[in-house]
């Protein structure tokens, strides 16, 4: 089949509206929100139901051109970036399919926005707890397809964690429904799990049933002043012990970068009076009206500050300070483009190893490079920093980026020496394919190989990530 003869049949499956081929409407699939990336892709098409999904597919597998599903572009891999592919935008799959919430589950759509999946839930008085910066923007199918974690994963896992079903388009356009609202079901491999943070690379997920949980009524949130990350490790065990593991939240903050969020973002503030060279941001939750959760958190704080595990604390004492907390967390990457280019570094060790991870990584990044800024941060309840490093002041931009690679190998074998992960949250993408090569053995690779060439021998869903050519 021609491209042209493709795109007048992909266009009578989704309607003439749903099919984007000039530049300009196609920009905000091309686009990637930091402007690293910029894809080329043949067409954006946007199913409305999975039975289009499945015909699109089925089209473009029959003229052999390839697919890049694509859900809120908010993915900081390049893996919903298309050259010469269609892309499938989940955008319009956006209803809930069910709610239910005796069995606490909910069926949804792969194109609905985390925000508004939250919010159903939150109706019907059930938490559905995955949570990010993104969560505006981004969409389940995509959040399944990355596994993403986010700010509550110590509490509630991942996204493989809260997904009981899963509906899937194959790579020649059969629709698999394994929509089974089942904990326990040991039918042989778990299919669903395979496609959970496939990165779009052996089908699209069209629909998922996702597990709630009881919706939190009472949080408590302090932001605390610690000597040292192995000071936060303590903390984290006591949190941990003090509460009955409901830990929803622990983040850890360097210096630097509270100094960035308080510097550059309006109306954020310092909390505390002095300066201190760690911080963690940390947050009880009980869905018990009834349980004393204030003591509890009270009582934690207070014997920490006695024992001289934290330095000094802040207790939010409404939701606009509880929301103010935040901001210095989650818009630190917003505050650090004000002192330029910045490398991102999404790792994580075993959380034992985080104090040796940093301090290692810092040396060696200072040495590299002299002049910059590491700016160490994020999840430590789940072994996940992101180790951001600022531009030296002066340098262009561009330069900057030039070291990114070499910078990010010299991090990379540290991490690897740990036991960790070279990426925790957002993925391989096109971006990272070749440290997938370099730090997973062989046999695992072979692995994955094999189960991508078994679900799709002809290569066309998603072929430039994982697998593909490593970006330039
Ligand atoms: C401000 C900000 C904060 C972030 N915070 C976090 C965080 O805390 N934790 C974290 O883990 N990530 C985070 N991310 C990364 C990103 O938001 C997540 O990876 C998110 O899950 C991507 O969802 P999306 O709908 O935007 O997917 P996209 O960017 O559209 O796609 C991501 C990948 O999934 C594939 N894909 C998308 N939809 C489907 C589908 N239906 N079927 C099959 N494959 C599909 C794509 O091909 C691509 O490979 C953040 C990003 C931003 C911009």
């Amino acid at each position: 089949m021609s491209q042209t003869a493709l795109l007048a049949a992909l266009k009578s499956i989704v309607g003439e509206a749903n099919l984007l081929t000039a530049a300009a409407d196609m920009e905000t699939y091309i686009n990637e929100e930091r402007g690293l990336f910029r894809g080329s892709p043949l067409a954006v098409a946007r199913p409305g139901t999975t039975e289009e999904v499945s015909e699109v597919v089925a089209a473009c597998a029959a003229a052999g051109v390839a697919i890049v599903p694509q859900g809120g572009n908010t993915g900081l891999v390049g893996g919903g970036l298309a050259d010469g592919e269609v892309i499938v935008a989940t955008g319009r799959l956006n209803r809930i399919r069910s709610l239910n919430p005796e069995d606490f589950t909910m069926t949804v759509e792969a194109g609905c926005v985390l925000e508004d999946i939250r919010n159903a839930a939150e109706r019907a008085d059930r938490l559905f707890p995955l949570s990010l910066g993104a969560q505006g923007s981004c969409q389940i199918g995509g959040n399944i397809s990355t596994n993403v974690g986010g700010i509550n994963t110590l509490r509630y896992g991942t996204a493989r964690d809260n997904i009981l079903g899963l509906e899937v388009v194959l790579p020649d356009g059969r629709i698999w429904n394994g929509l089974r609202a089942l904990t326990k079901d040991n039918t042989g491999y778990s299919l669903r799990n395979l496609f959970v943070g496939a990165e779009g690379t052996l089908g699209i997920v069209t629909a998922a049933v996702l597990k709630l949980y009881p919706k939190p009524v009472q949080m408590e949130t302090a932001f605390c002043a610690l000597e040292s990350p192995e000071a936060a490790l303590e903390l984290l065990a006591r949190a941990r012990r003090a509460s009955g593991d409901q830990v929803a939240a622990f983040e850890l903050i360097c210096r630097d970068g509270v100094r960035q969020s308080v510097t550059y973002l309006e109306g954020v503030t310092d909390p505390l009076d002095a300066e201190y060279p760690w911080y963690v941001l940390t947050e009880f939750t009980s869905a018990n009206p009834e349980e004393p959760l204030r003591d509890t958190f009270e009582g934690f704080l207070g014997d920490a500050l006695e024992d001289g595990v934290i330095l000094d604390a802040v207790l939010a004492e409404s939701l606009e300070q509880r929301r103010s907390l935040w901001r210095i967390r989650e818009e630190l990457p917003e505050a650090e483009k004000y002192e330029g280019g910045s490398i991102k570094h999404d790792i994580s060790v075993p959380v034992r190893s985080i104090p040796e991870f940093i301090r290692r990584a810092t040396a060696a990044v200072l040495e590299f490079m002299p002049g910059s800024l590491p700016v160490p941060f994020g999840h430590a309840g789940d072994g996940n920093i992101h180790f951001n490093v600022t531009q030296p002041k002066g340098m262009p931009v561009e330069e900057f980026f030039t070291h990114w690679h070499p910078m990010s190998r010299i991090v990379y074998d540290i991490v690897d020496e740990l036991n960790g992960s070279f990426s925790a949250e957002h993925g391989v993408g096109r971006f990272k394919i070749e440290y997938l090569e370099r730090y997973r053995p062989e046999v695992e690779l072979d692995m994955m190989r094999r189960i991508k060439a078994a679900l799709d021998p002809q290569n066309t869903m998603n072929p430039g990530a994982l697998f593909g050519p490593p970006l330039e």
